[in-house]
């Protein structure tokens, strides 16, 4: 029988992190993964994702590029020349990772996982044991329960549109469905978003909602509230037509694409068999160590359902494997005032408390600076968008709780202000910052 000190199941995001940082402090080390190396970040999330968001970008520049001056004529856009440029990268991308995982001395095993007991795991014939065992599975696409839900796809589905669809309907309204929005309307499609209540980003600050919802509608993308599925057809012309619970028929599409969220992966691991306990909906918990209820067996990213994102998985694995392997029993991720970015259009940058968050905590100690402007990027263009922030202080010292920025550039700003944030600047840590000028993130160093 094989064995191993750590064998990480899942080799995404947090367990390749966790895999190598502990092979760095001396451990041996395997890593089970049934797909392609990288997980969902690399193959069909983040990293795709921020390509055509790019692309996106892009289209919106050319459009602005005659009110600069310049003489272009865009003769369109080839998306499947796009999309093998991108699919290339990534299996450059998977490339470096397999190497990266042999120069640390990991062992890599390609297969499927599953739990025998607490610390042995089959892959194919081969028995695997370990003192420690990580579960790195990630996350899947969820789908209603809905009939015809079939006729649609999901983000995974969208990675591999080999052309661009005409007519797209995407019903969620989270972080999915707002980036794919984004890029399907700015690169040519007509897009309906189908929310289940009025706004979309319903976690993050009111403000941010409302204004991409104001977005969305000037760059033509409709949306419709209060939608309910009830069931999918295929119209006699081909087409898809979604009918909502209230009756309401919204088709046609050539493309539906369903962004409700994600599954943890811990169905078909086997846990029953071991002492680890998940939520009804499968996330697998764990204490603020990432330690599982059997021990020896722990777990991070998005198995574990929280902060979905992948510097967070990164993190912890990594936190986990200094706590293992590094000498450093205090190491552990803190979940607090983690920033996030929306890739949406415009794009959505956010660190801690939201207003009513902040509010319901503090009452009447919580004080709001706020500031709508257009970028001066937009002077001397025909299109406008707006720039939408907001401060949120608490106490007497006016401690910054939370900064939620919608706007151009607000993606490469809120990591700089999150630092500030984490250190516990206070209003007047930003009023005595000197302002760059001319930009957009000043204005957060000079609210009145
Ligand atoms: P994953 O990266 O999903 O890795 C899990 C791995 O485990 C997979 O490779 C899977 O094949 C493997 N696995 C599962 N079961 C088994 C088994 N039984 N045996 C062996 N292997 C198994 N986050 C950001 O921070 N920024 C972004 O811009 C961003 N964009 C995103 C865009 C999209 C469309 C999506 C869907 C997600 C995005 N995310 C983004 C979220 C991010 O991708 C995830 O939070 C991150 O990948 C989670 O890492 P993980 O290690 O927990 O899981
Ligand atoms: P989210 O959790 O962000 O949003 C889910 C959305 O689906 C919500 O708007 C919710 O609506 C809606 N919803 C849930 N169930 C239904 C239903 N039955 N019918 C209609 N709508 C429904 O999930 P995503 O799939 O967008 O993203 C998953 C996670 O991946 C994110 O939470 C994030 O952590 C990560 N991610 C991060 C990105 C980034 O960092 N830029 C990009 C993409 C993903 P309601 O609000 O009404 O409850």
């Amino acid at each position: 029988m094989d064995g191993f000190d750590f064998l990480v199941v899942g080799g995404g995001s947090g367990g390749i992190a966790s895999a190598r940082r502990a092979a760095q402090r001396g451990a041996h080390v395997g890593l089970i993964e049934s797909a392609r190396l990288g997980g969902t970040c690399v193959n069909v999330g983040c990293v795709p994702k921020k390509v055509m968001w790019n692309a996106a970008q892009l289209a919106e520049q050319l459009t602005d590029a005659a009110d600069y001056g310049f003489d272009l004529e865009s003769r369109g856009h080839d998306w499947s020349k796009l999309v093998t440029r991108r699919d290339a990268y990534i299996e450059r991308l998977n490339e470096i990772y397999a190497r990266n995982l042999a120069a640390d001395g990991v062992e890599l095993i390609p297969g499927r996982a599953g739990f025998s007991t607490n610390h042995e795991v089959v892959v194919g014939t081969r028995r695997i044991e370990a003192e420690h065992v990580l579960i790195a599975t990630g996350s899947t696409p969820k789908l209603p329960d809905v009939p015809g839900v079939k006729l649609g796809i999901t983000s995974d589905g969208f990675f591999e549109l080999k052309s661009r669809p005409g007519r797209v309907l995407i019903v969620g309204g989270g972080y999915v469905a707002v980036e794919l929005c984004g890029v399907l309307a700015a690169l040519g499609s007509r897009v309906t978003l189908a929310l289940r209540h009025e706004h979309p980003l319903r976690s993050f600050d009111p403000m941010l909602g409302e204004a991409l919802s104001e977005a969305l509608s000037e760059r033509g993308i409709e949306i419709v509230k209060n939608a309910r599925a009830a069931h999918v057809e295929r119209t006699n012309m081909g087409d898809v037509a979604l009918v909502l619970a209230d009756g309401r028929r919204l088709e046609p599409y050539d493309q539906l694409i369903w962004a409700i969220g994600r599954t943890p992966s811990s169905a078909g691991l086997g846990l029953g068999k071991t002492s680890v306990r998940c939520e009804r909906d499968g996330r697998v918990i764990v204490d603020e160590w990432q330690n599982t209820h059997a021990r020896g067996v722990y777990a991070i990213g998005d198995v574990t359902g929280r902060a979905m994102l992948t510097p967070v998985a990164i993190a912890a694995g990594r936190a986990l494997a200094e706590r293992l392997f590094g000498g450093k029993p205090e190491s552990k991720l803190d979940y607090t005032n983690i920033p996030s970015v929306v890739f949406s259009h415009p794009p959505i940058g956010s660190v801690g408390a939201t207003e009513q968050t902040a509010r319901a905590r503090l009452g009447d100690a919580v004080k709001v600076y706020t500031r709508r402007f257009v970028n001066l990027y937009h002077g001397v263009t025909e299109r406008k968008a707006q720039t939408l922030m907001k401060l949120v202080c608490g106490g007497a010292e006016e401690r910054v709780l939370g900064i939620h920025v919608i706007g151009q550039g607000a993606d490469e700003m809120i990591q700089g202000f999150a630092v500030a944030l984490k250190m516990g600047a206070t209003k007047a840590d930003l009023d005595r910052t000197v302002a760059i000028h001319p930009t957009a993130a000043e204005e957060l160093v000079t609210m009145r």
